[in-house]
């Protein structure tokens, strides 16, 4: 029994696969990987794990697995996230949200760095009261957002491939056409091939000269070079961005602008979630080398 680790994922300084390829790991023998969503897992590795059998993933997302090739080598892959991460997402798309309208963060910087004469001069907040919030993606996640919203008298409305049944809040099939009845964006749907940039330069004109856009999703969802476009000629008002196109990587012009809030893919970096994702971890693996089925989600394409 052997079973693969991808620790370090930001500071690694080789994919897994150069990893595997180069570190004289014993390939044959690994039937396991515990990786989480910054590594990639290739159809090249997949395939060069004769005896793998399982992936755990510490995420909810699978947009860095290959999930046809799982599917075609009889791999699961069991996701960790599911459900309770939703709650601490929410949170997190809910404080960039605030954070935004109100700039918390570059307010914080005004009194950190103003200067001797140390008066207060501060351009005026957003109230979040009564935005029309549209929610890409209404599943655990967007749900716990529209909740949390709900209480600040936001008026909710949603986009995702199908109409949710027994859910009143406004539905648009057509995203420019939810952007252009929105305030507000909040990105809460999965990276796959039809929500690659779906958050486009059409999507983000129509959202408007007013528009705030937070992303908790995956950084693809948005043409990032277009968002910097938007947020630099004005054409948006501002971003809460949790997740990157390029992760670790982050477009050097989001640092000079106050109007955008940054956060390190720490949508479920809370003490809490982190504490039952490793006891699922552990016994999703466990389950695995006892040869019972894992007692979380498991996705097979
Ligand atoms: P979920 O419960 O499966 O909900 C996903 C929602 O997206 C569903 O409403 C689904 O509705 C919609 N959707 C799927 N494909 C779509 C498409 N092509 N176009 C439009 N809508 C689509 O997932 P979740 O637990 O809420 O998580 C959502 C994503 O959040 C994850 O996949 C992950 O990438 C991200 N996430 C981020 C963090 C973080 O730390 N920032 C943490 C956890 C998860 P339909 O099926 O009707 O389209």
């Amino acid at each position: 029994m052997y079973g693969f680790v991808i620790r370090d994922a930001f500071s690694s300084p080789h994919p897994l696969h150069q990893f595997l390829t180069t570190q004289n790991v014993d390939t044959l023998s690994i039937q396991a990987i515990l990786c989480n969503p910054h590594q990639q897992v290739s159809a090249d590795t997949i395939r060069l794990l004769p005896s793998l059998s399982i992936i755990v993933t510490t995420s909810t997302g699978t947009d860095h697995i290959d999930l046809s090739e799982c599917s075609r080598c009889g791999v699961q892959v069991v996701t960790v996230g599911g459900g309770q991460f939703a709650e601490d997402v929410a949170d997190m798309a809910v404080g960039l949200l605030i954070n935004v309208l109100w700039k918390i963060s570059a307010a914080d910087q005004h009194v950190r760095n103003r200067g001797p004469s140390r008066s207060w001069s501060f351009s005026l907040g957003c109230k979040l009261g009564g935005k029309r919030v549209g929610i890409v993606g209404l599943g655990r996640i967007g749900g716990e957002v529209a909740k949390r919203l709900e209480a600040f008298d936001c008026k909710i409305m949603y986009h995702s491939r199908n109409r949710r049944p027994n859910v009143l809040y406004p539905f648009y099939s057509d995203v420019v056409e939810l952007a252009s009845n929105s305030d507000v964006l909040v990105l809460c749907c999965p990276l796959n091939e039809q929500t690659r940039h779906i958050i486009n330069r059409e999507v983000m004109l129509a959202l408007g000269k007013t528009g705030v856009l937070v992303n908790v999703g995956r950084g693809a969802l948005i043409d990032e070079k277009e968002l910097v476009r938007c947020l630099m000629e004005g054409e948006i008002s501002g971003a809460g961005l949790d997740v990157f196109e390029n992760e670790p990587n982050v477009p050097k012009e989001f640092t000079a602008l106050d109007n955008v809030v940054l956060s390190p893919h720490a949508g479920s970096l809370t003490l809490e979630c982190f504490t039952d994702g490793c006891e699922l971890v552990a016994r999703s693996l466990e389950a695995f080398f006892s040869s019972k089925l894992p007692s979380t989600a498991v996705v097979d394409d």
